[in-house]
């Protein structure tokens, strides 16, 4: 009887010790990675604003994406397990504030949500379903403020240029972890603070130092565009879809006066073209 025991107990402790390094292996860590939507629209392709409005002028979720140590990553873990929106009723109106889609056309989010757990999320779905990897998501939000971190340093998004190096220095003052920041460029040209890497354990929930760090992107002193004063309706493109869509519609500008709704909607849609 004892050793019957003791032989059950060896066979549970090689499982534990099976899944373990099963799960282990499966990725190192996460990247939490945050853009900044300015940097996301005054590029030379366009940006759309979700259904629900144009998002608040701060740091928004990319997303959760697990990693290698050697800085490879998985993708597209399990097409069996798809985005279901319905396991995450409860947390879609913090999503749509956190974690807003800026692509075109506009859209309610979800296809951006889709997207991140299709290509990354079932790859951590060993640790965190789909409800557990999204809420993970917006708690790290919420332990930083990168904005009020950066303005706090004196580093503000008016379009000023600042240093690689002071913008590193801010956020790893305030994280207590070096990140990883990654640039694209504006339209005229210039590199501009575009994504925040930060780096976070396989449960996702706490920062920790970066494994590796995303390769260089940004060049030494670079832009940070306003998104507040951004208007992507005064888009020379959009102006022209709008206008054409304006005429097209019927609206009769000599009988009668559009309201500001129908003038919103059709460049709206002209944004869309
Ligand atoms: P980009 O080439 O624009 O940097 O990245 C395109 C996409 O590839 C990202 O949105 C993300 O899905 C994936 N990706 C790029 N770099 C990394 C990385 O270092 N780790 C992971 N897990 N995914 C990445
Ligand atoms: P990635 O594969 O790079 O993680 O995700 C990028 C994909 O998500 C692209 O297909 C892009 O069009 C879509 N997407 C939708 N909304 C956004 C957004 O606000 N930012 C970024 N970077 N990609 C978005």
């Amino acid at each position: 009887m004892k050793s019957f025991s003791g032989s059950v107990l060896i066979q549970l402790l090689v499982l534990q010790l099976l899944v373990v390094v099963s799960v282990s292996q499966s990725y190192d860590f996460f990247y939490f990675v945050q853009q900044w939507p300015g940097s996301y629209c005054d590029t030379i392709s366009e940006c759309c604003y979700p259904t629900t409005g144009k998002p608040a002028s701060n740091f928004s979720i990319h997303g959760l994406w697990p990693n290698y140590n050697d800085g490879t990553y998985p993708s597209y873990c399990d097409s069996s397990n798809p985005f279901d929106p319905t396991q995450i009723a409860d947390l879609e109106s913090s999503l749509q504030v956190s974690w807003p889609s800026l692509s075109c056309p506009s859209s309610d989010d979800t296809s951006f949500w889709t997207h991140e757990w299709d290509k990354h999320g079932t790859c951590s779905e060993t640790i965190l379903d789909e409800h557990a990897y999204f809420s993970a998501a917006l708690d790290l939000k919420n332990q930083n403020d990168l904005l009020s971190i950066l303005n706090s340093a004196g580093i503000l998004a008016d379009g000023s240029f600042y240093s690689l190096s002071s913008i590193t220095q801010a956020i790893e003052g305030g994280v207590g972890y070096t990140p990883g920041i990654d640039c694209n460029t504006d339209a005229s040209g210039n590199s501009q603070l575009y994504q925040v890497y930060l780096c976070v354990d396989i449960f996702g929930a706490d920062f920790i130092q970066c494994p590796v760090l995303p390769s260089d992107t940004c060049q030494s002193t670079i832009a940070f565009p306003s998104f507040s004063n951004y208007n992507n309706e005064k888009r020379p493109g959009s102006l022209l879809a709008s206008l054409l869509l304006y005429l097209l519609s019927g609206i009769q500008l000599a009988d009668s006066d559009p309201t500001e709704s129908q003038v919103s909607t059709l460049i709206e849609q002209g944004v869309m073209l």
